[in-house]
Order: C-alpha cells, then structure tokens, then sequence
C-alpha cells in the first residue's frame, strides 16, 4: 500500500490531541483548553472507541478495520488527499454514478477517468482492463448497489478488479443494507487494496447525524486516521450511532417497512401509462423511465412531491426515494392526477 500513498502523507506528523495523550477516565481535564462548564463543554473522542467497538462486533472485523467519518462523503474525501497527487495522479469512475466523486476529485485537482456502464449498468470490464497499465490511477470507486440505477454491481467483476487493478478500489455500499447480496467488507483481509464505504445515513436513518464508514485493512485505516481532522465526529453524532445500534430491532423493522413499500409501490407504478420502465433495485429508491421526466418533474414539484430529476444522466429519467405509506400514497395520486 505505502508506495500508493501520496509521499507527503507518508511523510506525515499527524496532529496529536490532548485527547490521544490522556484517553479518558477519571481526573481533573486541564488539557484541551475547554470550557470547564457545561454539557457539551468536553472535545469528543477523537478515536470513536465506542462506536468502533460496536461496529466491529456487528460486522465481524477488528476495531483497527473501521474509520468513522463525517458521513461517507468524508472517506471519500481523504481517499483523494491519501492517495491521489493534485494535478498528477488520477481517478476512475463509471457513469452514472454518484455525483461526489466528480465534485471530490474536481476539489483536489485530480483527473477522473469515467467508463459509461453497460446498458444494464453493469460494469463493461473488457473496458476497464484498458487503464490497468496506467499507473497514475491511484482510485477506482465502485458505487453499487449504485446512485442512481439501483443495481448491484457484479460480484465477479468487482473481485476481478480487486484482483487485477494495482490503486485502491472504492466500493461505495450506502445503500448495501436494502440490497440482496451482502456487503463485501468480508474482502478486506484477502485485498489489501480494498476500501469498503458505508453509512448511517440510509438504512439507520441518520442521514442528520453524519456518520460515514470505511472498513479496510488496518494500515489503510491508519492513513485515513492520520489525515482526518482531529475531532471529525462530533459527540452527539457519535451517541446518535450507538443508540441506533442498541436498537437494532427499530432499524431492522423499518427496513424492513420500507422494503415492503417499494414493493408495493412498484405494484402501483407498473400500472401507470407515464411509467415506461422501472429498473431492478436493490436500494431504497427507485429508477423511472418516463415520456417526459423534465415536465413530469416540474408537475410533481407544483404537487410539492419534490423528486430528483436524473435525465442528464439516463435519459427521461427521475429518481424517486421510497417514502412512508402515506408519501408514497401521496406520489402515486399525484402521477395519476398528472
Ligand atoms: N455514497 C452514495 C452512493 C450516496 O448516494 C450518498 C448520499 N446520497 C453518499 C455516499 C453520501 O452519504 P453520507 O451521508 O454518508 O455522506
């Protein structure tokens, strides 16, 4: 791995905080420079050693597997700042897909390479053997399931990159916990070039609380320690976490709500002539070809049902999160009435 990192991260001193020094338990806390009064007066745990514990119970890794984020949008981040040399290496992505790896990249001044899907967004490998030689390509992202088609990625393929490609691969799983096939986090000791993102935001419903995941080999997970902001999750958003976690059965019960809205609510747009197609998904939202996506947008904004209008990406096409019952109530009397 070190001779992907960027040679000034490796060079790296990382920031030590008054909190890495004294952990934690009893005493008189001179240290930090904080308030001595109040309730959120004290700096957060800058390791997160709670939540990792948790996590790492849950997932079936070793604490040293996990970084915690500021949302996922962080580890995607750090990835580029870890990796990837301003104006020289670069990243590859297919299309379409979620629309953070371009602005990311953009922000740090990397060039990112995109190979189009194939026409069932799968991943045209015979393609993205053609950028293996090229050893400026120091991140490949693997959204999948993926934003905004829904599907799975195939595993077959994924292993064959992870194999064959010599940078870090990024499989980006918010969605993973609506999908059928488990995550690939399994992977992580057999690839050392693996990076596993997940998040909170989604299936938890902590999409507020900004808490992102990477799960990778233990000296990937120390380089994006080192060059994270010394307090990135606050404590609140910690707690937020862990008390999610201890109630697991709310989590699994709504998942399991909205997985049987989506059915029912792919049963009601099958019977809609403005829904030419609805794609396979395997998340929390559902891909519509319609005849005009731009004006069917704007008529379900007038309704004040406020979807994501993806024609720009696949043509005629609006994305649409499943909602409660009744939102999606509300969307189906809407499309009918337009
Ligand atoms: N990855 C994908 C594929 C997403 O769709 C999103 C959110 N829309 C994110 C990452 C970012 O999630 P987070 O809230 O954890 O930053």
């Amino acid at each position: 791995i070190e001779k992907l990192v960027r040679p000034n991260i490796l060079a790296l001193k990382p920031y030590s905080s008054a909190r890495d020094e004294y952990a934690g338990g009893a005493g008189i806390f001179l240290d930090a420079n904080e308030n001595p009064f109040g309730e959120l007066n004290r700096y957060p745990d800058p390791h997160q050693r709670d939540l990792k514990h948790k996590l790492a119970t849950l997932k079936a890794v070793n604490d040293n597997n996990i970084f915690v984020g500021n949302g996922s949008d962080e580890v995607i981040d750090l990835a580029f700042r870890i990796f990837c040399i301003p104006g020289v290496d670069k990243a590859l992505t297919f299309a379409p897909t979620y629309g953070m790896y371009e602005v990311s990249s953009a922000i740090n001044n990397i060039e990112l390479l995109t190979i189009p899907l194939t026409t069932d967004f799968q991943i045209d490998v015979e393609k993205v053997k053609l950028y293996f030689a090229d050893s400026s390509i120091k991140l490949l992202f693997i959204c999948s399931p993926n934003n905004p088609t829904g599907n799975l990625m195939n595993k077959r393929d994924v292993e064959y990159i992870l194999k064959n490609f010599n940078g870090i691969v990024i499989i980006d799983e918010a969605y993973i916990d609506f999908a059928k096939e488990a995550s690939l986090i399994s992977l992580i000791d057999q690839y050392n070039n693996l990076i596993v993102s997940q998040t909170f935001s989604k299936a938890w419903g902590l999409a507020a609380a900004r808490v992102g995941l990477a799960y990778a080999n233990s000296e990937v997970i120390s380089l994006f320690n080192k060059v994270k902001s010394p307090y990135n999750v606050s404590k609140i958003n910690q707690q937020a976490a862990i008390d999610a976690l201890t109630k697991f059965e709310v989590y699994s019960e709504r998942l399991t709500l909205i997985l049987k809205e989506k059915e029912r609510l792919i049963a009601q747009l099958q019977e809609l002539v403005i829904v030419k197609k609805i794609y396979p998904s395997d998340a929390n939202f559902l891909l519509l070809e319609v005849e005009h996506a731009d004006s069917l947008y704007t008529a379900l904004v007038a309704q004040h049902i406020i979807t994501r209008n993806r024609s720009k990406q696949v043509e005629n096409c609006i994305r649409i999160s499943i909602g409660t019952p009744h939102e999606n109530d509300e969307l189906v009397k809407a499309l009918k009435d337009i």
